[in-house]
This record gives structure tokens, sequence and C-alpha cells, in this order.
């Protein structure tokens, strides 16, 4: 039997007359790495939006943990166990490392400074620790990336969800967070991971869905999906390649 973590069923989201969600029904397990790929434009971050409460979903449902969340607000989703990064990173510029870190509301009851320490704990875990008192401002984009990251693990969320991580990072920078990501999962975390690099993608995830055109069209296990008919013609347009990979 499937323990799933995540499931959203036939969830709608619509822009006008620009369907960028249609009827998504996709399945996380619990403990998994799910990796999420598709063109530019095929509703990643829009199915991440509606899922994490930043979108009222025109239909469908999501279901977390047992719970149907439908409709819940982002910072309700936060407290129950899902966190989320966003393709465009923005930490407040003028304060600390470490401020931006303990201005997350946790709301869990914890003292100053138990969430000093937590704070503390999540930024050597990160490696962030020796900038905790610089301006986020002085941090390069991938160091913002992990800020972003321990701003979400202050939460202690059962399920993080990030998108494109890896993107605009320095490679020394990129496996790191890689690193991290499994070090988090081998301690039980789930991760949702929307990804452009196929070489991240590949060794990142366990399994990979695949949107098109607000669809989702594919989904198994990075072998599976890359040999897939309708992904090569999602990226292909239609042509038929002979490599085994899917070229982007
Ligand atoms: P991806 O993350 O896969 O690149 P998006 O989810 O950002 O794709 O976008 C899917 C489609 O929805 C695109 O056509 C995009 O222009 C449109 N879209 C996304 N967000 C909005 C919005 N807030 N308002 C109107 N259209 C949007
Ligand atoms: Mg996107």
């Amino acid at each position: 039997m499937t323990d799933d973590i995540l499931r959203t069923t036939d969830l709608t989201k619509r822009f006008g007359a620009l369907t960028a969600n249609d009827e998504i029904t996709l399945s996380v397990e619990r403990g998994e790495i799910r990796g999420i790929i598709g063109p530019n434009g095929s509703g990643k971050t829009t199915f991440f939006n509606t899922v994490t409460g930043f979108y009222e979903p025109d239909g469908g449902s999501v279901h977390f943990d047992g719970d149907d969340v439908t409709g819940w607000k982002p910072h309700r989703l936060a407290r129950r166990g899902i966190g989320r990064t966003f393709q465009i990173v923005s930490p407040f510029k003028n304060m600390t490392v470490r401020q931006n870190m303990l201005a997350v509301q946790t709301e869990d009851g914890s003292s100053r400074e138990e969430k000093r320490d937590r704070a503390g704990e999540i930024m050597e875990f990160l490696e962030i620790d020796h900038v905790a008192d610089n301006e986020a401002r002085g941090m390069s984009g991938g160091q913002q990336k992990l800020l972003e990251l321990g701003r979400v693990l202050m939460l202690d969320p059962e399920l993080v969800m990030l998108d494109e991580p890896a993107a605009g990072v320095n490679p020394a920078l990129e496996s790191r967070i890689m690193d991290h990501i499994h070090d988090l999962n081998d301690d039980g975390t789930t991760f949702v991971v929307i990804e452009h690099d196929m070489h991240v993608m590949k060794t990142l995830a366990d399994s990979v869905s695949v949107f098109d055109s607000g669809n989702h069209i594919a989904q198994g296990d990075f072998e599976e999906v890359s040999q897939d008919e309708s992904v090569r013609e999602a990226y292909l347009g239609g042509t038929t390649a002979e490599d085994d990979e899917v070229p982007i």
C-alpha cells in the first residue's frame, strides 16, 4: 500500500481564458523526492502556488497528510507542514541572515532562545553560519537560495516544495544544495522539486512528473519518463528523435 503525503485530484487553475493547470491529478509518496519537469509555461509554478494556497483553485482538491486542505491559506498550510520556496528569491535585504531566519513566524510555542538555537543549527547545517550577521543583500544568488531553504526549515516541514533550487547557482553551491536535500530526505522530509537541469533531476529525483500545457502528462522514474513518447513530443514538438534523453 502506498502512503501518500500529498494528493491532488483534478486540480484546476485558470487565468481568464488560459487553463494553467488542467485537472492535475498527482500523488507524492511520503519520503520520496519527486521531480517536476516541463517546458516553460507548462504550469509547474502555478501548481505550487495552488497547492500552497497562494492561488485559489478553480476546481479539484488538495489532500495533505490525510486532511483535505483545499483552499487553505499559505500561512495555515505552512504551519500544517508544507514548506515552499519561490522561483524568485526575496529575502529581506536590509536585514542580516540571522534576522531573516528569526523573522519566520513559527508560532509553535517555542521561546526566543529555542528559536535562536534552531536558527543557529539550521544555518550551521546549510553552512551559512559564517555570514549569519551579514546583511542578506551581500549574499550571492545561491546563498540566498540556501537562506530561503533555511527559512522554510524553521517551520520543520514534512513536505518541502522547491521551485528551481539550482537555477542561477554556481556548480559548487548547486551540489551543496543537492547534498542538503538528500540529507534532509534521509531524515524523513519529502520533497517536490521543479528543476530544469536534467542531470540534477536524474541524480536527485526518485520519480518524475511531467507537465505540458497545463496537463500532467507522465510520471515514472527518470529513465521511464525520458523514454515516454508523449514526453518526447512535448519537448520536441512532435518530431522523432533517436537519442535517449529528453533534450532540454
Ligand atoms: P512554469 O512554471 O511551468 O514555467 P507557470 O505556472 O509559471 O509555468 O505558467 C503557466 C501559464 O500560466 C503561463 O502561460 C503563464 O503565463 C500563466 N500564468 C502564470 N501565472 C499567472 C498569473 N498570475 N496571471 C496570469 N497568467 C499567469
Ligand atoms: Mg516556473
